[in-house]
């Protein structure tokens, strides 16, 4: 995973309590500062039940999630979705508009033809052909009053894939305030929000993975209360011919998007992040950039497809400890 939190453990009455746990399909590790053990500890616990919650809404691979009925019945008719994933697909959408279609996600059908799942290979153009035509955000119908959301076109699936890691980051960190912890990281699988300091006041420092050394760190940054998401041609792929194949796909070809190696996004919120990474990392280097940039509050950088980094802006290039 992109991002690796480094923590130190002390200061004052006050100690790290940390946790990992495997969901979503990725590790997920919490560490909150804490006096008591037991009150930390049970507030992890709430937040990594809220992370399994998200899971169960808008996973792919579990049959009932809201994502997977939406995905069986949502051409037959509009399906009610629930409030917060209606708002979820809502905010996705106004990325997809933001983007000029760059994230989209009703890539659903092109990410299951690629299967990076189980390995992956490669599409045939004829098939790619026939199913290019199902993606298209636009495609989608709202009703608001019911949350409801519909499919204009037989055979659209939506995959949240590209927002859903951040998203539930953003509700575990919304469950340990709600237990009055006002220090914590939740990251999962990369996808991370932080508030408040280590113990000390010290910042919380995050690593951002080489893209071509995996294990190595590019870089760290020591954050306040701010997300960090990282979209990476390196995290699912498979070489042929010499060509690496990922898992982040350019919706207006179906492959996968060149120019990139990776993305790391900071936002407000680490749903915005995760999204703003792969949107950015679709549209390449200079494109990215700009689109970033036209974000409030979203900063970050790209490592290109010759390993050159591109900045939004001097001052987090500043920031970034090598
Ligand atoms: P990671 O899974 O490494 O954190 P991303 O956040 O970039 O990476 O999400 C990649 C996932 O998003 C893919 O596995 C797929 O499910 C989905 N996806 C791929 N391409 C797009 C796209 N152009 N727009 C929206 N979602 C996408
Ligand atoms: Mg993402």
């Amino acid at each position: 995973m992109p991002i690796l939190p480094s923590y130190s453990c002390s200061g004052g009455e006050q100690s790290v309590f940390r946790e990992t746990k495997l969901l979503m399909g990725t590790v997920v590790e919490i560490a909150v500062v804490g006096q008591s053990g037991e009150r930390s500890r049970d507030a992890i616990r709430e937040a990594l039940e809220e992370i399994a919650r998200v899971d169960e809404l808008v996973s792919t691979f579990k049959q009932g999630s809201v994502v997977s009925r939406l995905n069986r019945e949502g051409a037959i008719g509009k399906v009610s979705v629930g409030k917060e994933v209606f708002f979820l697909i809502r905010a996705a959408a106004a990325i997809s508009e933001a983007s000029g279609g760059a994230f989209d996600i009703t890539v659903g059908p092109i990410v299951k033809l690629w299967g990076f799942e189980s390995g992956g290979a490669r599409p045939s153009e004829v098939i790619l052909g026939k199913v290019l035509p199902l993606v298209g955000y636009r495609n989608l119908n709202y009703d608001e009053n019911s949350y409801a959301v519909g499919f204009k076109t037989s055979g659209m699936q939506i995959d949240l894939g590209a927002m859903a890691a951040g998203w539930a980051a953003d509700l575990a960190i919304e469950k340990l305030k709600a237990r009055g912890i006002t220090a914590a990281i939740v990251d999962a699988g990369g996808e991370l929000r932080v508030i408040g300091s280590k113990p000390g006041g010290i910042p919380w420092r995050i690593g951002v993975q080489d893209p071509r050394s995996p294990g190595e760190l590019l870089m760290t940054f020591d954050l306040g209360d701010t997300a960090v998401a990282t979209s990476g041609d390196y995290e699912r792929f498979f070489m042929d011919g010499g060509v690496r194949y990922h898992h982040i796909l350019d919706p207006a070809t179906g492959m996968p998007a060149r120019g990139c190696r990776s993305v790391t996004v900071l936002a407000p919120t680490a749903a915005e992040a995760d999204a703003c990474s792969t949107a950015a990392f679709v549209l390449g280097p200079e494109r990215g950039i700009a689109f970033l940039r036209s974000r409030p509050g979203v900063r970050g950088f790209i490592v290109d497809e010759d390993g050159d980094l591109h900045w939004t802006d001097e001052a987090l290039e500043r920031m970034a400890r090598r």
